[in-house]
């Protein structure tokens, strides 16, 4: 899907947006040994993203969780599937302007 020139890199690496435009490929082990080197040295400078990465990994694990159980013994919380939509939204469409996009530098 993603082929070593996924991102138009300056001097400077990528941007949070390339990072997180990726995020699930990379999370998934798609990207190719070049763009994965590019989101961890990002990762490696910039806090936010890795903010962003974790709390998505969050979101993901616990969807699964609640996926693999059929019968849970206490319903989700209401602000975990708002966190959950929230990040899939993110996902669906990273170029709609929404309120919720992370900042670019
Ligand atoms: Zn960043």
């Amino acid at each position: 899907m993603f082929n070593p020139s996924t991102f138009k890199s300056g001097p400077d690496g990528i941007t949070c947006r390339d990072v997180i435009e990726t995020l699930m490929a990379y999370i998934d082990g798609e990207l190719s040994p070049h763009d994965r080197a590019e989101i961890e040295k990002h990762l490696s400078i910039c806090r936010s993203c890795v903010n962003y990465l974790e709390s998505y990994r969050a979101s993901v694990r616990a969807a699964a969780e609640a996926m693999r159980s059929h019968s849970p013994p206490t319903p989700m919380p209401d602000d975990l599937v708002r966190a959950i939509l929230k990040a899939r939204n993110t996902f669906d469409r990273p170029d709609a302007s929404s309120p919720n996009a992370p900042p670019t530098p």
